[in-house]
């Protein structure tokens, strides 16, 4: 099997596996106990939580733990608009951000924010056009690092900078999830808030984690203990975190710039296939069309030659592309989209394997 969808997930790593299982045998414990059971959990949290930090290069008192990514968007956006609503009302955003982020968007915009989407130009959101939009009302700038889908890249230290020189009351969130372990970590003191998940670096699903700068004015919309300095009460899941921490310690290095390179060379080669993804974008991701075929038929035919890859993002299944829409491109391209994704598991030998299959799709699919 070809596994060309990292994107959409990744593998769990052993050491990852084993992490969760070890935690959950042993350090089964509550970490907010004060029994030798409850501080040897605490132990592994905090551990764990330094891990986090370190990948990140932020302090580890301000790393958070959470379910997802979405999860940490959803705290994130909404609780930095939240608290910055009785003499902010205006948001600035990426017009491709991630259903996680542009969702708390739409329901922000219902409780009477003013919502300022920059659309992508040739696939790649303009700073310059961001800024043009920061004012001094401004209570939030958020923009992910890369996006899902094309992987077009953002300058994040660039941008959160230049926010804050407007109007250094602005919180900045970025979401970091499919940039994490890829690039650097874009965090400087310019920047307020950024996600992670674990999945998409081989931890589990269902762990994530939030980078707050110490300090930060935020509102905290989940009630409960105190857990995660009440940012996010609830038993925190120590195997989880500890998973998360595994794969940090054990991820496999850079992902070989070749492997999208070889596939970028193949299919420009097909006949009818179109480019989606900025030049310049992450070696992670590449999005392109095969323009009048049918993005599903195209990944059920690679799927019968053994090769897992997707017609978006995961999350948004069945329905149109959020970014190839944000980027203004016809429905025929759209809907024969194809977005390849891909780890540091990945080889040259398998790019050359599916640049081979896509040309046989092209040849034996019906046209539409
Ligand atoms: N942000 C981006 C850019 C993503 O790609 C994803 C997942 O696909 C998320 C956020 C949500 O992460 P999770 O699946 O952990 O909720």
């Amino acid at each position: 099997m070809i596994y060309f969808d990292n994107a959409a997930t990744t593998s769990v790593c052993d050491s990852a596996v084993k992490a969760a299982a070890s935690a959950l045998a042993g350090a089964w414990g509550n970490p907010s106990s004060y029994y030798s059971l409850g501080i040897e959990a605490e132990k592994l949290l905090e551990i764990s939580r330094k891990t986090v930090a370190g990948a990140l290069k932020v302090p580890a008192e301000d790393v958070y733990f959470t379910s997802c990514g979405t999860e940490s968007n959803n705290l994130a956006v909404m609780g930095l608009a939240g608290a910055r609503a009785n003499w902010g009302r205006r948001i600035v955003a990426t017009a491709y951000e991630h259903p996680s982020v542009e969702n708390c968007l739409r329901a922000l915009e219902e409780s009477g924010f003013e919502v300022v989407r920059i659309s992508p130009e040739n696939g790649e959101i303009s700073i310059d056009r961001m800024l043009c939009a920061v004012n001094k009302e401004t209570a939030l700038v958020t923009a992910m690092a890369v996006n899902n889908e094309t992987g077009a890249i953002i300058d994040i230290p660039a941008l959160a900078r230049e926010v804050k020189r407007i109007n250094p009351r602005a919180a900045f969130h970025c979401d970091f999830v499919q940039g994490f372990m890829k690039r650097e970590s874009p965090v400087t003191a310019d920047v307020t808030s950024l996600s992670v998940s674990g999945h998409k670096i081989h931890a589990p699903k269902g762990v994530g984690a939030l980078y707050l700068k110490k300090g930060t004015n935020i509102k905290k919309y989940l009630h409960g203990g105190g857990q995660e300095h009440s940012l996010r009460p609830g038993t925190e899941n120590v195997a989880y975190a500890a998973a998360l921490a595994a794969a940090i310690s054990d991820y496999g290095g850079a992902i070989d710039p070749m492997v999208k390179q070889t596939v970028l060379d193949g299919v420009k080669a097909v006949p009818g296939v179109i480019i989606n993804s900025p030049v310049n974008s992450d070696a992670s991701i590449l999005n392109f069309s095969l323009v009048g075929y049918r993005s599903e038929t195209v990944l059920h035919f690679l799927e019968s030659r053994g090769i897992m890859v997707s017609s978006g993002s995961a999350c948004s299944r069945g329905e149109k592309s959020h970014t190839l829409t944000a980027m203004g491109l016809p429905a025929r391209v759209i809907d024969g989209a194809v977005r390849v994704s891909f780890s540091p598991e990945n080889t040259v030998e398998e790019a050359k394997i599916f640049v081979k299959e896509l040309a046989a799709a092209q040849q034996e699919l019906a046209h539409f």
